[in-house]
């Protein structure tokens, strides 16, 4: 249990870091798709060497009480706002309201629960705390190139990348991508492999044995993929109550 003074404040309290797993398209996890902007680690949660946790590789019910996990929940109990969450902060001081605000209406858990049985580092018994939400972003297949995307996002991107940028490799979370031309003269990457979708699944629906209930699927920006759908079917047998909140490009 957390002891500070604040323990009652739920101005900052997010339920995310406490019932969510967010997978970014490399498979790389973080707190959640809003840290993506405002700090150079972009959310991702980390193994002590800094080596960011994967889907492809780690087991996720450990990701969840990795330093950053921790860090932001005994920052959210204490009433503070955490650097990756500087979006959401910034929104609720503009008077928008924040994803922050959205989750803590969705979702039954409250501050109380939480700090209940949270350690004062952050530390959460992950028996005690269902993963209810999913955030699945399965590789960056995207036959769209929207003006706010990139090519971590959309591999329809490359080409403008390389005419925009005059070079041919970035940084992403997980490697130096290196993009190299196709036979068709077009700039790609196997180092998104949209396949990793079937190599996430399998601790996806290990992790979810206990979850019956109000399991969302998230999955953004990205086609209908045969993979994507073979994931639904497995977890609408799981489920008692499916909702999959879906957004795609619907192309
Ligand atoms: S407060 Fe905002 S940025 Fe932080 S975990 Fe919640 S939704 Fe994500």
């Amino acid at each position: 249990m957390v002891d500070n003074p604040k323990q009652s404040d739920c101005s900052t309290f997010c339920p995310l870091p406490w019932n969510s797993i967010n997978i970014r398209n490399n498979g790389d996890i973080r707190i959640c798709c809003n840290a993506n902007s405002y700090t150079a680690n972009r959310g991702i949660v980390r193994h002590d060497d800094g080596t960011p946790y994967n889907a492809s590789r780690d087991n996720l019910q450990d990701s969840r009480n990795s330093e950053l996990s921790r860090d932001v929940r005994a920052t959210m109990l204490r009433g503070e706002w955490h650097p990756e969450c500087e979006r959401c902060r910034q929104e609720e001081k503009t008077g928008v309201l924040s994803r922050r605000q959205m989750e803590y209406n969705d979702w039954d858990l409250t501050p109380e629960t939480a700090e209940e049985l949270t350690q004062e580092d952050g530390t959460i018994n992950t028996e005690d705390f269902n993963l209810e939400f999913f955030d699945i972003r399965y590789g960056n297949f995207c036959n769209l190139k929207c003006r706010m995307c990139g090519p971590t996002d959309s591999h329809t991107w490359f080409d403008d990348f390389v005419k925009l940028n005059g070079q041919t490799h970035y940084k992403d979370t997980h490697e130096r991508i290196q993009l190299t031309k196709n036979a068709k003269g077009r700039w790609e990457t196997d180092q998104y492999d949209c396949l990793k979708a079937v190599t996430c699944t399998g601790p996806i629906l290990r992790n979810t044995q206990r979850m019956l209930k109000n399991f969302i699927l998230w999955v953004a920006n990205h086609l209908l993929l045969k993979n994507m759908l073979t994931v639904w079917k497995d977890l609408y047998i799981m489920a008692v109550q499916l909702i999959c909140r879906l957004s795609t490009t619907q192309t």
